[in-house]
């Protein structure tokens, strides 16, 4: 009996973003990805989300590496946050490491690693598995399949790709390298991407996009052009660089982002933009207008980007004329639609032509469509197979393709995050589940959980009603107050009988506690209960309520927000002495 190889699948499976698999072998387990995941715009304030570790960190001395299958935010953005835990060599193609360091070095953690470049077709032995890297073609250049050879078997797992033909830099998906494994021991299990499963045909080669933006720019002549695109599309910079060299336009890159990748992509060789070329985005003012092309960063609509921020007219070195064509080459990402949409009506409010993927074939996507993961899968004909990267539609469309290519339903499981696999003799089954809780990153990691987040939701929807409350509890009376402080509940205007009736009712709550003898958290309750439902039947809104009493001079803290009456930004001096009634300045 060979030893069991365990899959454990921490991100990625039902949502876009959070790529991160574990593969564990007599105790010993490689990563492959470890990335974070974009909020939704109900995630409020939170800056990104990550795996929830907590499984990896008490397995901390069993991780043996973690390979990223290329450079994209939702494979590599976790690695900063995971090293802060633990500590793990890192292996992957020279751009992937390139783009991962960044951020890592921003954390102060690139001791706590090994960086380990890998070229393509390489086989490195990590723990227990020899790990091979396959090109493979996708949105970033130096994109990998990874053939992990284990004691079952081989495990392929086709990183995000897509089957470019005539991909820019020429490197193919390499099919005859994936087919002579299947057909030499065979391909166990297959984990691939299923992002544009349930899109028909075939995914544009990145080449044809380059004419577009060619002839484009041929167009606007005598214009001034500013392209969006994300940063580490290396191969969409090149052809935007030729479109504007061609036209003899300088190339003035802008926004942290896209202007680091550019140097770093130079210096790899693996963008050609001739030095004469490049100016500075503080120099665009000296050229006229059909003289420069500004690459810019925020195709996606991100609210600090220097794409939302001219649109904004808050962009500190450009400023947008009738003069301007802005060039959108990407499609927003699920999810981003509005922000987009957004950001092309305030262009066109300051008087620009924007041209977006809606109008014109200015992007390609860099996943798979329905035809190629066909092709993949007649290739690869593996005993069983698992579909990753996606939305939960995503991944039972690729199920049907595994199917309809040949692999019994039997062979096809359709897994989720948390989810635990074992392959052994026998073949492949579900073993248990670990946590797989979005961990919600804003500020620092660890600070605010689900609790908070419904906490937050409430306060952006419905507002706070503080109530404040002096007592001394063995005389069995009121101090002072009640007080309420309100926030996003109730405009001032009307606000007038209802909070003196609400005072009212408060009073009485409080009062019939202190009769009973109540201690200080059940006079919360009570005025949380009263204030709550007078709040609701009088104005039929949900608020949140928070209680605070305050016995005899001590301070009890009730609740998490902790509301010592202030007088600071409430709009009244206050104190919990103070006016009986308090309205605030403003709500
Ligand atoms: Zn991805
Ligand atoms: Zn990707």
């Amino acid at each position: 009996m060979a030893s069991p190889v365990h899959l454990t699948f921490l991100g990625g499976l039902g949502d876009i973003g959070r790529n991160c698999l574990a593969i564990e072998c007599d105790r010993q387990i490689l990563l492959i990805d470890c990335g974070l995941m974009f909020p939704d715009t109900d995630m409020l304030g939170v800056d990104l989300v990550l795996p929830d570790f907590s499984w990896l960190v008490e397995r901390a001395a069993d991780v043996v590496g973690c390979v990223v299958t290329h450079g994209h935010e939702d494979h590599v953005g976790g690695l900063s946050y995971l090293l802060r835990e633990i500590e793990f060599p890192i292996f992957g193609t020279e751009l992937t490491i390139g783009l991962a360091k960044g951020r890592i070095e921003e954390a102060g953690l690139l001791k706590r690693t090994e960086l380990c470049v890998v070229a393509d077709g390489e086989t490195w032995e990590i723990g227990p598995f020899d790990v091979e890297f396959i090109p493979a073609t996708h949105s970033v250049p130096q994109g990998v399949a990874t053939a992990v050879h284990t004691p079952q078997g081989t495990i392929l797992h086709s990183g995000d790709f897509k089957i470019d033909l005539t991909p820019v830099d020429g490197r193919l998906t390499n099919l005859a390298r994936i087919g002579a494994l299947a057909d030499g021991e065979g391909i166990r299990l297959l984990l691939a991407d299923s992002t544009n499963a349930d899109q028909p045909g075939h995914a544009r080669s990145e080449t044809t996009v380059g004419k577009v933006l060619y002839n484009l720019m041929h167009e606007q002549e005598g214009r001034r052009v500013i392209v969006a695109c994300f940063a580490s599309h290396i191969h969409r910079v090149q052809q935007l660089a030729d479109a504007a060299v061609a036209f003899d336009r300088k190339i003035a890159p802008m926004g942290r982002s896209m202007r680091r990748n550019i140097t770093m992509a130079r210096e790899m060789g693996l963008l050609k933009i001739p030095d004469t070329s490049l100016i500075d985005v503080e120099e665009v003012d000296r050229y006229q207008p059909g003289q420069v092309m500004v690459l810019s960063t925020g195709s996606q609509g991100e609210p600090m980007s220097a794409l939302t921020l001219l649109a904004s007219g808050e962009n500190r070195w450009l400023k947008i004329t009738p003069d301007d064509t802005v060039i959108l080459s990407s499609h927003p990402i699920p999810g981003n639609e509005n922000a987009v949409t957004k950001v092309i009506d305030n262009l066109m409010r300051q008087g620009a032509e924007v041209v977006h993927s809606g109008l014109s074939d200015v992007h390609a996507t860099g996943h798979a469509k329905a035809e190629e993961l066909k092709l993949y899968h007649s290739i690869v004909k593996p005993e069983w197979f698992v579909p990753v990267h996606g939305e939960y539609h995503h991944l039972v469309a690729h199920t049907r393709l595994a199917q309809v290519m040949g692999t019994p339903s039997e062979n096809i499981l359709l897994a989720e995050d948390g989810d635990r696999l074992v392959l052994d003799d026998k073949g492949l089954r579900p073993d248990g589940r670990v946590s797989s809780e979005y961990v919600y990153v804003h500020g620092t990691v660890g600070d605010i959980g689900t609790g908070v987040l419904r906490d937050r939701r409430i306060l952006a929807d419905e507002g706070v009603v503080v109530a404040i409350v002096t007592v001394d509890r063995k005389a069995h009376t009121i101090v002072a107050g009640p007080e309420i402080a309100t926030r996003g509940w109730i405009s001032d205007p009307e606000s007038g009988d209802v909070l003196g009736d609400l005072v009212g009712r408060v009073t009485t709550a409080v009062e019939a506690s202190l009769a009973d003898n109540a201690d200080v958290s059940s006079i919360e309750r009570s005025i949380r209960r009263a204030a709550g439902g007078f709040v609701s039947e009088r104005t039929r809104r949900r608020p949140m309520i928070v209680p605070v009493v305050l016995d005899s001079g001590v301070v009890t803290k009730g609740t998490n927000i902790g509301a010592k009456p202030k007088g600071g930004g409430s709009g009244g001096s206050g104190g919990a002495g103070g006016a009986r009634r308090r309205r605030n300045g403003r709500n």
